[in-house]
């Protein structure tokens, strides 16, 4: 299958890494929609929420667990995530994904929809 975030998560594509291990993968959003706007991606192949099943619990806990994780360790203090799921819900890539948004200055620069 020839999906872009599968490629991304084993090295055959660069992004610009800010946390990895065995299970998940977090980059850099190649254009960012927030000062600060990190994508948190599982390894395995998922392609959206509205594709999991009863034995994606623990990887679903990983991908929310690291983001906060991520987002202390970048120091922000607020910050959004979001899934967009399926074309209608503004999913362009078929790989699950969690946006991380934040690091605006601004209050009104953060009203923003991706
Ligand atoms: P979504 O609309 O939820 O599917 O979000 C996909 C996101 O992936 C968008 O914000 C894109 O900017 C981002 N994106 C697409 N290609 C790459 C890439 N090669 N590296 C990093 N981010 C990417
Ligand atoms: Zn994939």
């Amino acid at each position: 299958m020839d999906c872009l975030f599968c490629r991304i998560a084993k090295n055959e594509i660069p992004s610009e890494i800010v946390h990895e291990d065995s299970d998940v993968k977090v980059f850099k959003d190649i254009h960012p929609k927030a000062p600060v706007h990190l994508l948190v991606i599982p390894k395995v192949h998922i392609q959206s929420i509205a594709h999991l099943e009863d034995d994606h619990n623990d990887i679903i806990a990983k991908l929310v667990y690291t983001a906060k994780k991520v987002a202390q360790d970048q120091g922000l203090r607020g910050y959004k995530l979001l899934f967009n799921v399926g074309k209608e819900g503004g999913q362009v890539i078929d790989h699950l994904h969690l946006h991380i948004l934040g690091g605006w200055n601004n209050i009104e620069d953060r009203k923003l929809i991706v």
